[in-house]
């Protein structure tokens, strides 16, 4: 009887045939694989050159590939010839050399290929390179435009082989976890149906259908509703998202979501599934033991304490509301402030008038916006010393420690104005604060999940609800009753993801009911015929048995910036956009030929 092979051996297998039979044409092995105990093989390696460097009678060269670098010697005595052949490469000429493996005389430790070189016989020149324009070794002197627009010399370097590297693992342990877990991984179409989820779509004209256009996906949100009301309970995707954005610092038109949703689930079952996600990737990826579950709170909550729906909570420094305390004694610049609140930063009362001025500086920038700080100072000694010494007692200071828990040391650093402003810049504050007091380790992380958003934000400039979070969220059961009469204070069935003060994700329990679903789309101002135009295929969809379902989508490209201690996602993506969001390399966006345009029947209005 034939034995039943396990799927590891049947792949073992696969590769012995496959790949361990390639040609050694170009190579017994690559760069980074030679060790001492390969002293005295003949080896083929196949690279591009670094580094050349002549020292006396011998020429040492770094061969570079995917894997690593290996040193080639040359021996001007033994083989006058191939020496001068050696020193003639340039950086980045592609060789393909035939040579003995040596142990090393000169060890390097920092070389996993350190402890041996290989002694040349023969060199073959593949290819010549020009002469690059930045340096291709660990530190370059190249700066990140000309970087970008030679990207694939910059994708050369260590440092960002590495990253790409850590995406590639992270995509897999991704894969590997949600399909143990069930998960079924399903493509949805990147040209679709524009409708209005959130941002700006990108559009894309159809030839075929004339004045027609499809847009690009700013997520697969509705396919995948579509597919749980298909029946594929459990879905995932490694997907591509655009998003039509004003450009902000580190964002990119196009980006990737590891995009989910799961069917006859509560908000619990999923986060607990992407709470195991996590905690599997910290562990696989970063071999970090996480213990215990993901905190919560709400968004109510995460506004008041740390004035920011997205806290970092690796540290303390709390906002403390101080606007009953301080208000209505005489201080012109709190009575007339909607909201006080103040950060009691432990053992800084010492900070000298510079560095407070600095902090004044830091909150009056233009992006922060408030207009000063006031400061008590709890000294060492007892005594109280502060900004506003000839508008409050040390009585009343002391109060405001006692509420802050300022205690002796301590600095109190408080900001007044307008209450969403000033908890933004309290927010922004507190990270100051956090990242001087080195409180923002990188080595850890802290997850915390965020709940409760507000269902609905008003807009000004359009005079109209629009949905926080998109309009297929479901609100809270316990506030459907407030959804016509107060639609600003009902809750979102929706959650975010936060790691160490950045938002890594979000999602929600949808509406799985037409009426319910007619209601919200109602709310955010779109008449009957608009919402049948625009979402007519999934309103259709919800009558014909759709079941309850809720999913999440994680930023793949900020998941893997985090895990790579970055805070750039520009630096994980191989081929990024810039701030402009141009594509520097092929220089995108840009013309079509006039006959392009015909085709698609546009013409330019100027
Ligand atoms: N589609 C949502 C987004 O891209 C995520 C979700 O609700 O699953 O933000």
């Amino acid at each position: 009887m034939k034995k039943k092979r396990g799927k590891e051996n049947i792949l073992r297998d696969y590769f012995m045939y496959f790949c361990q039979n390639f040609s050694v044409m170009y190579r017994t092995h690559n760069c980074g694989e030679l060790r001492l105990e390969d002293a005295g093989k003949e080896v083929i390696l196949s690279g591009w050159i670094q580094r050349v460097r002549n020292l006396g009678g011998m020429t040492f060269i770094d061969l570079r590939d995917r894997y690593g670098i290996t040193q080639l010697v040359f021996n001007l005595d033994q083989n006058p010839a191939l020496c001068e052949e050696a020193r003639k490469l340039g950086r980045e000429d592609v060789v393909r050399i035939e040579g003995v493996v040596r142990e090393r005389s000169n060890k390097n430790k920092c070389l996993p290929t350190g402890d041996i070189e290989v002694e040349a016989k023969k060199i073959e020149i593949l290819n010549r390179s020009e002469l690059p324009p930045f340096t291709i070794e660990k530190d370059t002197d190249g700066g990140e435009e000309i970087r970008m627009k030679y990207r694939y010399l910059d994708l050369r370097r260590e440092p960002m082989k590495k990253k790409m590297i850590l995406r590639h693992r992270l995509a897999q342990e991704v894969r590997k976890y949600l399909d143990k877990a069930g998960f079924l991984e399903i493509e949805t179409p990147a040209l679709i149906k524009s409708t209005p989820e959130g941002a700006r779509d990108f559009v894309v004209p159809s030839r075929l259908h004339k004045h027609q256009f499809y847009a690009l996906p700013q997520s697969p949100q509705i396919f995948k509703q579509l597919l749980m009301i298909a029946g594929y309970d459990k879905y995932f995707q490694l997907v591509k998202c655009f998003r039509d954005e004003d450009l902000r610092a580190d964002r990119q038109p196009e980006f990737t979501q590891i995009d989910c949703e799961m069917s006859f689930v509560e908000r619990e079952d999923v986060l607990k599934v992407f709470e195991g996600l996590i905690v599997y990737l910290f562990d696989t990826i970063l071999q970090i033991k996480y213990n215990g579950n993901f905190p919560q709170m709400t968004y109510r909550e995460a506004m008041e304490r740390y004035g920011t729906d997205k806290p970092d909570i690796r540290f303390g420094l709390e906002i403390t509301n101080l606007t009953m305390e301080v208000k209505g004694k005489g201080f012109p610049v709190f009575d007339t402030a909607e909201y006080i609140g103040g950060i009691c930063v432990p053992g800084s009362a010492g900070y000298s008038r510079k560095q407070l001025e600095q902090l004044t500086e830091f909150v009056r920038q233009p992006q922060i916006g408030v207009g000063g700080l006031v400061y008590v100072k709890f000294q060492e000694d007892g005594s109280v010393k502060s900004s506003v010494d000839k508008f409050f007692s040390v009585d009343e200071l002391m109060k405001w420690g006692e509420h802050t828990g300022a205690g002796k040391g301590d600095l109190l650093l408080i900001l007044s104005g307008k209450k969403n402003r000033t908890l933004f810049a309290l927010s922004e504050l507190r990270l100051e604060m956090g990242t001087r007091l080195g409180l923002r380790e990188k080595g850890n992380y802290s997850p915390l999940w965020v709940l409760d958003f507000p269902l609905l934000e008003w807009n000004e400039e359009e005079k109209r609800y629009m949905a926080t979070h998109h309009p297929f969220t479901s609100p809270l059961s316990e506030d459907l009753t407030l959804l016509e009469k107060h639609p600003e204070q009902v809750r979102a069935n929706a959650y975010d993801l936060v790691i160490n003060g950045v938002e890594i994700g979000g999602g929600s329990i949808r509406i799985h009911e037409t009426t319910l679903q007619g209601r919200m789309l109602k709310l955010l101002g779109f008449t009957d015929e608009e919402a049948a135009t625009q979402f007519g295929f999934l309103m259709e969809a919800l009558r014909y048995g759709a079941p309850p379902h809720g999913g999440i989508a994680l930023g793949f490209d900020r998941l893997a910036a985090m895990f790579g201690g970055s805070e750039s996602i520009r630096d994980f993506i191989a081929f990024p956009k810039n701030n402009a969001g141009r594509d520097m390399m092929a220089d995108a966006p840009n013309f079509i030929s006039k006959r392009q345009l015909d085709e698609l029947n546009l013409r330019f209005r100027e």
